[in-house]
């Protein structure tokens, strides 16, 4: 019997042109990029130095701000100041609407600081200004050396060019489906942008393209056709994803997707936190995507199993908890002093049945008794048993192996 020809690895990463935003690479064939996005009033200089603090420590790369009038545009050199201060040199992005023309061309400190600009092709203006007023904000970004994004969004696409769309595509003996149109506005949008702001001279290393819908297989439909359309760096994120599980399972899914295909150079998860919830959480289930992906590691790997019927009690769970956090609290050194420990796989399993196998396949890894079974938990190491624990003090006895074995 032919031992199976399906490949376990992603397709090749599609080939684009690298973008440098603030010392960080995009495209060019760089890692896939984690970003995000502050929710706080960008003129609030403390909340906003807070929260970009915290999604930088949580390992978002980039990080994102509002700028929407006078007030915010002010308080941008005062965040770049403060988190330098605070030893974060995190690229910060300037989200513009309406008047980011305006806004940059008044705010030289604003337009400096910034590492990069959001424009939005769908909201610089109407008819006759509005190539103009994006032609101000590709100057601007040309005269301070800066990258843009184009981003496009369905929520705010413009609205001259779906009717141009429509109407020629209703005058065709067998019209597409609006949905259909809709997507090659979307696309199109971002294409003759980007061509405008090239030929204004803003070069096309200094250009990354984003076009986000909020459903699943719409994003999946734009970005294979704009990929294939393009050598753009490419941002993904599913807009208004949602809150909780929804918005985590549906951004992991268009962009798994995706990104197993090759497309995609940076990521955001649009995640909506709960009222007064946690901001960073979008930066964790990021990275998670692509590390489950294999991509990129960011964090040691602890696999457990679901538990059943077989383990009536909540020891394995509870170990498995005391190793995720002995981990998170520890990263942040083990990070400096043990350089690969992300690579890090452990297992704590809740029984025989695959207990011994997983714990094999981890570098370290526990298969505790379950009910019935012999109160004797086996540790392996590197794929060999190496210890049998006993006792009360399983849990400890295996954190310190944990700790052992990375210092080792
Ligand atoms: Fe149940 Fe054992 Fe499988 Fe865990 S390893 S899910 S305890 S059978």
């Amino acid at each position: 019997t032919p031992i199976t020809t399906i490949d376990a690895d992603p397709a090749p990463r599609r080939r684009t042109v690298g973008v440098d935003v603030g010392g960080v690479t995009v495209g060019g064939g760089a890692p896939v990029v984690v970003q995000s996005m502050t929710n706080t009033d960008t003129a609030d200089v403390d909340s906003t130095v807070a929260q970009v603090a915290a999604l930088s420590r949580a390992g978002s790369e980039i990080v994102r701000i509002t700028v929407d009038r006078d007030e915010a545009a002010a308080a941008v050199p005062r965040i770049r100041e403060r988190l330098e201060r605070l030893g974060m040199d995190v690229p910060l992005v300037g989200d513009f609407h309406y008047i980011g023309h305006k806004l940059l061309a008044d705010h030289p400190a604003c337009a400096e600081a910034l590492a990069k600009y959001r424009i939005n092709p769908g909201n610089v203006g109407f008819k006759d200004k509005r190539d103009k007023q994006f032609a101000a904000i590709v100057e601007m970004a040309i005269r301070h050396d800066k990258p843009v994004r184009i981003g496009v969004n369905w929520g705010s696409l413009d609205q001259e060019l779906l009717t141009r769309l429509m109407d020629a595509n209703n005058a065709q003996p067998a019209p597409r489906s609006a949905r259909a149109v809709t997507r090659e506005a979307i696309i199109q949008s971002a294409l003759l942008s980007a061509e405008l702001a090239e030929e204004i001279g803003l070069p096309k290393n200094r250009i990354i393209l984003s076009a986000k819908v909020s459903q699943v297989q719409d994003l999946i439909a734009v970005y294979r056709d704009l990929s294939g359309r393009t050598d753009h760096a490419l941002h993904l994120g599913l807009t208004e994803a949602g809150m909780g599980s929804k918005g985590i399972v549906a951004s992991s899914a268009a962009m798994g997707i995706l990104l197993q295909e090759g497309i995609g150079d940076t990521i955001r998860v649009s995640l909506t936190p709960e009222p007064g919830g946690d901001r960073t959480r979008e930066v964790q289930v990021a990275q998670e995507l692509l590390q489950t992906m294999g991509f990129r590691q960011f964090v040691p790997v602890v696999a457990a199993c679901p538990g059943c019927g077989r383990t009536t009690s909540t020891v394995f769970q509870e170990l498995a908890e005391k190793i995720q956090n002995d981990i998170r609290v520890n990263m942040p050194v083990w990070r400096e002093k043990y350089p690969g420990v992300e690579a890090l796989n452990v297992a704590v399993m809740g029984c025989i049945v695959n207990g011994p196998g997983e714990s094999k396949h981890a570098d370290i890894g526990i298969s505790l008794p379950g009910t019935g079974e012999t109160p004797a938990a086996p540790v392996f190491v590197d794929g060999a048993k190496v210890a049998t624990l006993r006792g009360p003090t399983i849990a400890e006895d295996f954190q310190v192996m944990v700790a052992d074995y990375i210092e080792r």
